[in-house]
C-alpha cells in the first residue's frame, strides 16, 4: 500500500463517519478556549469541562484572571492534574494578555508561545479553532495515533517531526480536522495501552494492524 493510498483511505473513512469533528472542550469566547486548552494538557476533557463554568464565572476575561491570586485560581481547578503549575499559568499568561497584548489573545503562533504555559501544541489548537488557519496540534493522541496507522514515517520521533510529517502528508484542506479525528480515534478505539484492533473501522489502512494480524484477523504470535 503506498502512503497516498493510506492517508486517502483513512480520511475518507473518518469523514464518512464524521465530518464535521468538533473539539469537546466547552467555552463561549477565544481566551476561555485558551484556557480549556492550557488546562487539558495530560488530563481528559471531561474532567476540564467539570471546572470551567465555575472558573470562567469567576474570572471571565484576561483581566480578571491576572487580578486573581494563585491560591485563588488554584481553588477552582484542585481537580484537574498539575493544578498548581496550570494556576501560576494561567495567572501569568493572563497578566502577559493584558499587559503585552491589550486584554486580547495574540494571534500567531509565536505570540501565543511566548504566554506561559501555552507549548506548540495548545497554539496550533487555539489557531485552528478559534482563527480557522490551517494547522495540526500534535498531542499525545495524534502523536501515537499517527506513528500507528503510518500516517509518518517511523523516524518521526518527536512531536514537531510528526507534524511536519502530516503537513507534508495530509492535503492542506484536512489538517483542521484530522487533529480531531486521530485525537477521537485514540479515545475510543486506538488506546495507548491496548488498541482495540479486531472491530477498529481502519484497520485495512493500519501499518500496526498489518505487522501484527493475519489476513484472516487473527493476531500473530
Ligand atoms: S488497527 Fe489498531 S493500531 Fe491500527 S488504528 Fe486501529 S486500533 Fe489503532
Amino acid at each position: 500500500m503506498t502512503i497516498k493510498e493510506r492517508v486517502d483511505g483513512v480520511i475518507e473513512r473518518f469523514e464518512t463517519a464524521n465530518p464535521h469533528p468538533q473539539t469537546a472542550l466547552h467555552y463561549c469566547t477565544p481566551y476561555q478556549f485558551l484556557v480549556a486548552v492550557l488546562l487539558s494538557a495530560q488530563c481528559t476533557d471531561e474532567r476540564i469541562n467539570m471546572v470551567t463554568p465555575a472558573l470562567f464565572a469567576a474570572y471571565p476575561t484576561p483581566l480578571e484572571m491576572s487580578r486573581a491570586s494563585e491560591e485563588e485560581i488554584l481553588s477552582y481547578i484542585r481537580s484537574v492534574t498539575y493544578p498548581n503549575s496550570k494556576a501560576r499559568y494561567l495567572k501569568q499568561s493572563a497578566e502577559s494578555i493584558v499587559q503585552d497584548y491589550g486584554g486580547e489573545v495574540p494571534e500567531t503562533l509565536r505570540e501565543l508561545m511566548s504566554l506561559q504555559g501555552v507549548g506548540r501544541k495548545t497554539a496550533n489548537v487555539y489557531l485552528s479553532v478559534i482563527i480557522g488557519e490551517p494547522r495540526i496540534g500534535v498531542d499525545t493522541h495524534v502523536y501515537r495515533v499517527s506513528r500507528r496507522i503510518g500516517l509518518v514515517p517511523q523516524t518521526a520521533n518527536n512531536v514537531l517531526k510528526v507534524e511536519e510529517s502530516l503537513m507534508r502528508r495530509i492535503p492542506r484542506e484536512y489538517w483542521n480536522r484530522i487533529h480531531h479525528w486521530l485525537i477521537l480515534h485514540g479515545r475510543q478505539i486506538c488506546f495507548a495501552r491496548s488498541p482495540h484492533c479486531p472491530t477498529c473501522p481502519i484497520s485495512d489502512y493500519c501499518r500496526h494492524y498489518a505487522r501484527h494480524y493475519g489476513s484472516d484477523g487473527v493476531e500473530k504470535k
